[in-house]
């Protein structure tokens, strides 16, 4: 991960893209620290910078660190978003965005969906954020996928490792077509699930257990173990074009441990989307 000079962004760029923005978040902040504190973790030397799908992320060709978003006009910041995403996917880029809380991902869409037609979306999360409103506010980290699939952004949602769903959400889930993987009814999904089209998968690390990832802003029990999370990301069917890692809150870490974390799902992720790149030009998806 290069930062990213006078190098063209093109269809053969993986572009790394910090979002580093917590307004929304209803129970704290925290989030806006995660973008620099992942990279910190990428580049630590108590790793190195091979995947486990064997691609040397060292000498990968066309990945970059293209740098934050400027958040620091909160009214502006969505509108900054959706151009910034929208300026990268003109240019054929892939793009993985390093939130900040999950509202990010209804700007990134926004985009996205205007890039993609029929845009599938794996969505792992302990929550639905499917709330109408939460706090008063319709742009809620509680709320994003609400958003998203009133405005039409994605043919598919699917949504895996929740276990907070209330009645109000059900109904959010049911009225606006979301398919919900219950964390409750275990891991048979990832086998048969299998999408057609582009892929964008939205990676709140509280999908994970707060045992295996402490530093996010709510703790729920019960949730994925790091190993199933990488296997999702390694053996999901489809075609994975660009995702999000949101929801890390480096106030609430103990000793990096989140961020070491996050840092090995985004060099999985880039490791993944690498291998769809090099099949689509192959004419394979
Ligand atoms: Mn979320
Ligand atoms: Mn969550």
């Amino acid at each position: 991960m290069k930062p990213q000079g006078s190098q063209a962004i093109d269809k053969d760029s993986i572009c790394i893209l910090g979002i580093p923005f917590d307004a929304n978040s209803s129970f704290s902040k925290g989030p806006a620290l995660a973008p620099s504190r992942i990279r910190e973790s990428y580049f630590s030397d108590s790793s190195n910078l091979w995947t486990e799908q064997g691609v040397d992320l060292e000498t990968l060709n066309g990945l970059y660190d293209v740098g934050d978003v400027d958040c620091s006009e909160e009214s502006s910041t969505f509108d900054a978003i959706t151009h910034r995403v929208n300026t990268l996917l003109k240019k054929d880029a892939r793009i993985i965005c390093l939130g900040g809380d999950h509202s990010i991902t209804f700007p990134i869409l926004k985009a996205y969906a205007k890039k993609y037609e029929n845009l599938n979306i794996l969505h792992l999360d302990a929550h639905p954020d499917l709330y109408d409103s939460l706090g008063n506010n319709r742009f809620s980290h509680a709320c994003p996928f609400a958003r998203i699939m009133e405005k039409k952004l994605a043919a598919r949602l699917v949504q895996a490792g929740i276990r907070t769903i209330n009645g109000h959400q059900r109904e959010q889930a049911h009225r606006l077509g979301v398919e919900v993987m219950e964390m409750k009814n275990g891991n048979d999904w990832l086998e048969k699930l299998e999408f057609q089209g582009p892929v964008y998968l939205s990676l709140d690390m509280d999908c994970l257990d707060p045992a295996f990832a402490p530093g996010v802003s709510h703790h729920e029990p019960g949730g994925f173990t790091t190993r199933q999370v990488l296997d999702i990301i390694q053996k999901l069917r489809g075609n994975l074009i660009g995702a999000d890692i949101v929801e890390y809150n480096p106030d609430r870490d103990f000793q990096s441990v989140t961020s070491m974390v996050a840092a090995k799902l985004l060099k999985e992720l880039i490791a993944r989307i690498d291998t769809n790149r090099l099949r689509n030009h192959q004419g394979y998806l």
